[in-house]
């Protein structure tokens, strides 16, 4: 198949390998964040870890937006769903996130009316099949999912659908990474940057991380060769001394964006002053609201928002693993009382979270070892 047989190329692969352990320093240890937790996937799905040499450390970082949302903002949303009545519609992967009072699947088992749609476009069909109800859509999602929605709403306003809302969750890349940055308790050399965010926001906005903060990125594909090509772009910059913003991805990513996504984003969506994330507290200017002109199909501004403030379960570290401060398995609860099938954690509920994709890829191999 093009562009997925070539990227896994075994004797290419190996050959990549070869060049990074040749670009490694062996006295240096190298900690590089792939942002995108997409990435992190790959990382465990295709066994890379197993041929990179031990001194580069992969480290997760903040790149899944079902992960990173606190769980007060799903308890606001379907307490505003379940006091109104409406349909509370959502992806499929935000189906088992817990919420306080538990995930939108177990609502459904209580009798809540929670469907799953495969697009915001699916949400306001089943408000214009839907007439006498009103529907939800909780939307969720970086820069790459934020323009479907906007142009969902503005068809919405379009055709007059007036029994449709967005509770719009929605963040954004760049402040996430500026938080990490300026954590003091997190030493990163370089990026992986992400390659969805960046099919839509181009490759520009991480320009600064280059220039002000001496790190270079390089915004990379899925396969496992985009990933090793770009670790060896990484290793390059940093035996040159050198740091600047390199696109790996460009069979997908244009330099500049997609510059009619942008447009609706903003013609639909503004900034918030704050937004809070999982882990890593309020970070300002990191999510996406709708407009005043767009207030009639604003969740927030139709229903009453009860504004939550829920913590995470005690014994759960899910805010150490996102900011990369700890590996999955070394949170207290992965694999005992945090697993797949009862998570306690998004991370261990979404497909891009680094919990499930370390159970599903290393935890199962290591225990499927051990138990001859
Ligand atoms: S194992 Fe569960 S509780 Fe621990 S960090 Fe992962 S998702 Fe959170």
């Amino acid at each position: 198949m093009q562009f997925v047989d070539e990227f896994r190329d075994p004797e290419v692969i190996g050959r990549t390998a070869e060049e990074i352990r040749r670009l490694a320093d062996p006295a240096r240890h190298y900690r590089l964040m792939e942002v995108c937790g997409g990435h992190t996937h790959a990382i465990y799905r295709f066994g890379l870890k197993d041929v990179l040499p031990p001194n580069i450390e992969l480290v997760h970082g903040p790149g899944c937006p079902v992960c990173v949302l606190p769980m007060g903002r799903i308890d606001d949303g379907l307490s505003m769903a379940e006091n109104s009545g409406v349909i509370f519609t959502a992806f499929g992967d935000m189906m088992r996130v817990p919420g306080a009072k538990g995930s939108p699947l177990e609502y459904k088992a209580r009798g809540m009316d929670v469907r799953i749609v495969y697009s915001p476009a699916d949400a306001l069909k089943l408000a214009q099949n839907n007439p006498e109800r009103h529907v939800m859509f909780f939307a969720i999602g970086f820069e790459t999912t934020a323009p479907s929605t906007a142009l969902t709403l503005k068809r919405a306003k379009a055709l007059g659908v007036r029994n449709f809302s967005v509770f719009s969750n929605h963040v954004t890349i760049i402040p996430a990474i500026r938080a990490i940055l300026d954590s003091p308790d997190m030493r990163i050399d370089a990026f992986i940057g992400p390659g969805h965010v960046s099919t839509v926001i181009g490759c520009r906005p991480y320009e600064w991380i280059a220039k002000d903060q001496g790190k270079p990125i390089v915004v990379s594909g899925f396969e496992p060769l985009d990933l090793l090509q770009s670790i060896v772009m990484i290793l390059r910059q940093l035996k040159q001394g050198e740091a600047k913003v390199e696109n790996q991805y460009k069979r997908v990513v244009p330099w500049e964006g997609n510059r009619a996504a942008l447009r609706v984003m903003a013609e639909v969506f503004e900034l918030r002053p704050y937004f809070e994330w999982r882990g890593m507290g309020f970070i300002s200017q990191s999510a996406l609201r709708l407009r005043p002109s767009y207030a009639e199909w604003d969740a927030e501004q139709r229903f009453s928002l009860p504004g939550l403030r829920v913590t995470d379960p005690k014994a759960a570290q899910c805010g150490e693993v996102l900011k990369g401060v700890l590996k999955p398995p070394q949170c207290k609860l992965f694999g005992r009382e945090c697993t797949p099938e009862r998570p306690v954690g998004a991370l261990m509920v979404s497909s891009e979270g680094s919990c499930a994709a370390y159970y599903n890829y290393e935890h199962r191999k290591s225990c499927a070892v051990a138990a001859p």
